[in-house]
């Protein structure tokens, strides 16, 4: 990692609640001041930000990391094929070195397109926590716990995600945060979801379930519990400000009002919903309502790359068509999704460019074709660039690329160690 104590990009355009022209000096891992006035003098690595966006580092609300390994593994089948005869399959080969290999390919590839934090569930947490110690990226990593009704496997389950706990809860420079990831409401018995709220509220860490993906989930949570998924989770206590509940696709007005009240935040996933068919989530709505909406990517396998970019036009273009209004999700809506709200939904102080926030920043070039004329920066960022614009990431006060340059992750070494070993699964 490139240790500085004091980083300053010096004249830059700054997009986060403002959009305007100042230069950012970042001690530690802290933004320490923001001003027209600062010179080259103030730090001691000076980075120049003429002809560059600076914005927060986006945040990955939804993923699977290690999922890298699985890209192009099962792509145009229902959710429920994909998963008992594609991915699940595969993924019973997973082995600690490979989730490692496949963490590491992610973070090369989530650094490059300007992704700082993500929210993770997993297997072998602890090798994407080496991977994340190592790469110098920020995350939120819980164990994907499923018992599938066992309870002799709940117990184990419970007991990983204990474990889990102890090993990576505020680990690497308090980079790593645990959260309890009972993986959702059809694949863990009640008992699961229970002491999970449990286990999360113990340790004061964020819950972090898939609800609501498919109407098939709702109609078996229907038969098996007379309920919708989001009424279901409130009944037994598993809801409030500390859960992020990924997909929400096929939400009631009654379940609306839960998710408001209770203060749940939303991942939303528009690759992965509109690849697995899984249906549109009522953003706009949820928006209107007051309530906290992220933005994820989910695995690989199902979007098939972990570009943010990508996910804040798609989250956009998917509720002016599903609505066919176009005044719905400015701009700004969209980017606070990817940045702020994220970081609200995470309980991390960060996703902002503002005084005593964490360093988390990335520069985007603008000199190229598909930015120019830069008339609006949000504009640009929002529907013009790509994720490969990002020219230069800082997480926690370290630089991780500079000049489109990893400096932390030997890139050419994960490709080919991934493409030798991938086809292990
Ligand atoms: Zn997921």
């Amino acid at each position: 990692m490139t240790e500085s104590n004091s980083i300053l990009i010096k004249d830059t355009t700054i997009i986060s609640d403002e959009t305007k022209k100042a230069s950012i000096l970042i001690v530690d891992d802290t933004i320490q001041e923001i001003s027209t006035k600062l010179n080259k003098n103030d730090a001691e690595k000076v980075i120049d930000g003429t002809n560059k966006i600076t914005m927060p580092g986006l945040i990955n609300t939804h993923s699977h990391v290690a999922m890298t390994l699985l890209r192009g593994v099962g792509d145009d089948q229902s959710l429920q094929t994909w998963l008992n005869e594609y991915i699940w399959p595969k993924e019973a080969n997973l082995n600690e070195e490979l989730v490692y290999l496949g963490s590491k390919l992610a973070m090369a590839e989530m650094i490059k397109t300007g992704t700082t934090t993500f929210n993770d569930m997993y297997f072998y947490v602890e090798e994407t926590a080496k991977a994340v110690d190592e790469s110098g990226i920020r995350a939120v990593l819980g164990y994907g716990m499923i018992d599938l009704f066992d309870e002799e496997k709940m117990k184990s389950e419970l007991k990983t995600s204990e474990q889990l706990i102890k090993s990576c809860h505020n680990t690497c420079e308090n980079r790593i945060k645990v959260a309890v990831a009972p993986h959702a409401p059809y694949t863990c018995s009640e008992e699961l979801l229970v002491k999970s709220k449990q286990l999360a509220t113990k340790n004061d860490l964020k819950l972090h379930i898939h609800v609501s993906e498919t109407k098939q989930e709702v109609e078996d949570i229907a038969k098996d519990k007379k309920e919708t998924p989001f009424k279901y989770l409130d009944n037994i206590g598993v809801l409030d400000s500390n859960t992020i509940a990924a997909h929400g696709v096929w939400t009631t007005a009654d379940e609306m009002n839960i998710i408001k009240e209770k203060g749940v935040s939303i991942a939303h996933n528009p690759s992965s919903n509109m690849k697995l068919a899984s249906g549109i989530a009522p953003i706009a709505e949820y928006l209107e309502k007051g309530i906290n909406v992220g933005i994820g990517t989910d695995g690989v396998s199902s979007n098939n790359n972990l570009d943010m970019f990508s996910e804040m036009k798609l989250t956009a273009f998917l509720q002016k068509v599903n609505l066919l209004d176009p005044r719905v999700l400015p701009t700004k809506d969209t980017f606070d999704m990817a940045t702020k709200n994220g970081a609200k939904a995470l309980g991390l102080n960060t996703g902002i460019i503002e005084e005593g926030k964490l360093a988390d920043i990335i520069l985007v070039d603008t000199l190229v074709p598909h930015m120019t004329p830069l008339r609006n920066a949000l504009s640009n960022i929002i529907y013009s660039s790509l994720g490969t614009d990002v020219d230069t990431v800082i997480c926690n006060g370290n630089i991780l690329m500079e000049n489109k340059v990893l400096k932390t992750i030997n890139e050419q070494e994960i490709i080919q160690e991934v493409n030798e070993r991938a086809f292990e699964l």
